[in-house]
């Protein structure tokens, strides 16, 4: 801008030279052009009032280029404190100019400049703010590092995912995150040029958070870089991918145990045991208890798998007589109550009728009963109660049993939690999938489940369900 000021003034001085020479030729044509036709007689006078004339004429014409070039100027100085303002992104009127004026053309072009860059500006400003609107609730943590290792950007996912608020002013990134694992994936984006993933441990159990870490590396001009870090929660899939996992590995082992048993004494049979008629009756007997475990496992294990697939189906829901379902369970566990000598007192009222998924109710009833009398003493007792509030029915279930410890208690809804026999002088078997059986059942059918308990005393189930629809006739 500043080089065309000055080619203006040039042309300023350039135009008055010019005036000056113009005069003076106009002056001189006039004179010569009468000396021809009538030749003058040259005074001092009359060579004064010439120059005198030139003079005036050259100061008249003089003002009034001065006085268009003070206009013009102006409005070049106008524009040119427009064209720095609209630098700076600010954006003053337009300068409007008549049609016939010399400096029309330029005013129009630098108008539409104004509007273009004005548009363009908006158009930015409305993209930053799509973006970072786009950034504030997207679910994935994301930071933008730059070849400083400041912080650029940050959301507030990735603040939550670091447990700490991350300053919006550039600094280093090492102030938010001095995880090794993620300082890692950064420092080899920056050594090696490239992106980077893995999975990483944010906050170890109980509280497990796991997210899975990727960079990109953005490559700038000369030495800049940025560098985009994004974090995604993956601790629920974690979760569940370890539960298979150990589902898995602990249903191996559990089956392998009956197996290893009925093997050994199969074999040891062939061996020439069996020819000993005392040791065929002993073995098979193994045999036979090591089958009945494995096939209960194997039930329990399908059973969970199947109640796992219809968790997501419908309740085939019906009126449901509590008591008769009780009763009905408790016909099937009529010769294990029988082997104990318990005594089972049903307290629960006929009259509770309730709406609920009848096979499902009758595996909780069947799971805890069993509970009841395999963990019960001989000559025990069993009592099955319900209460009803405006919202809830509930079903406990008491033994006179070995009891549970506070540690276990915490553990037995766990799949395949057994309470040590050392420590609970549990004897009989069992596959440790009851419980979390009944867990699982009784969260299909919107309920819960707890459990008081003291050793060597005995244990009380409660399992409460919303009433809903239920009622009590
Ligand atoms: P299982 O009975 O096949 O071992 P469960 O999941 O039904 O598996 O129970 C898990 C553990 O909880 C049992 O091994 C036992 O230690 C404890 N337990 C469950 N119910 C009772 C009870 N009524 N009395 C004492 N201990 C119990």
């Amino acid at each position: 801008m500043n080089l065309w000021v000055t080619a203006m003034h040039n042309r300023w001085q350039q135009t008055v030279r010019l005036l000056v020479l113009e005069n003076v030729l106009i002056t001189l044509i006039v004179l010569f052009v009468l000396q021809r036709f009538s030749p003058i007689t040259w005074s001092a006078g009359l060579i004064g009032c010439l120059v005198l004339a030139l003079l005036v004429l050259a100061v008249v014409e003089g003002v009034v280029v001065w006085v268009q070039q003070t206009e013009r100027q102006k409005t070049i100085d106008r524009m040119e404190a427009k064209l720095r303002q609209m630098s700076s992104q600010q954006f003053p009127p337009h300068i409007l100019l008549p049609q016939a004026d010399p400096l029309y053309s330029l005013a129009q072009a630098v108008n539409q400049l104004e509007s273009y860059q004005k548009h363009q500006t908006r158009r930015a400003e409305l993209q930053e703010k799509e973006l970072m609107m786009i950034m504030r609730y997207l679910p994935v943590g994301v930071m933008v590092i730059d070849h400083r290792r400041q912080v650029q950007l940050s959301n507030p996912a990735m603040s939550e995912l670091l447990q700490g608020s991350i300053n919006t002013v550039a600094h280093i990134y090492t102030k938010d995150i001095q995880l090794y694992a993620l300082t890692k994936l950064i420092e080899d984006t920056i050594a090696t040029q490239s992106n980077q993933r893995a999975t990483v441990t944010l906050t170890p159990a109980p509280n497990t958070q796991v997210v899975e870490a990727s960079t990109v590396y953005i490559q700038g001009n000369r030495a800049h870089y940025q560098i985009v870090l994004m974090l995604y929660d993956i601790t629920e899939v974690y979760m569940i991918e370890q539960m298979q996992d150990d589902f898995v590995s602990n249903a191996s082992h559990e089956l392998k145990t009956p197996i290893t048993a009925i093997a050994g004494f199969t074999e040891t049979l062939l061996g020439g045991a069996k020819d000993d008629p005392e040791t065929l009756d002993q073995f098979l007997h193994i045999i036979a208890d090591e089958s009945q475990r494995l096939i209960d496992l194997i039930q329990d294990v399908l059973s969970l798998s199947r109640i796992r697939a219809q968790n997501t189906t419908k309740l085939a829901l019906k009126t449901v007589v509590v008591r008769d379902l009780i009763d009905q369970e408790l016909a099937v566990v009529q010769q294990a109550v029988e082997r104990q000598q318990l005594t089972v007192d049903n307290q629960v009222e006929a009259s509770l009728t309730v709406t609920s998924d009848p096979q499902k109710l009758s595996q909780v009833i069947k799971n805890l009963l069993t509970n009841a009398i395999k963990y019960n003493r001989a000559n025990g007792k069993v009592t099955l109660t319900s209460t009803i509030s405006e919202q809830h029915w509930s079903l406990i279930v008491t033994d006179t049993g070995i009891g549970i410890s506070a540690d276990d208690q915490q553990r037995i809804f766990e799949r395949f939690y057994r309470a040590s026999p050392s420590r609970s002088q549990q004897l009989v078997s069992g596959t440790g999938l009851g419980l979390a059986i009944v867990k699982e059942l009784v969260g299909a059918l919107h309920g819960n489940i707890t459990v008081t308990s003291q050793r060597g005393v005995g244990t009380t189930m409660t399992v409460t369900f919303p009433l809903a629809e239920s009622k009590l006739a």
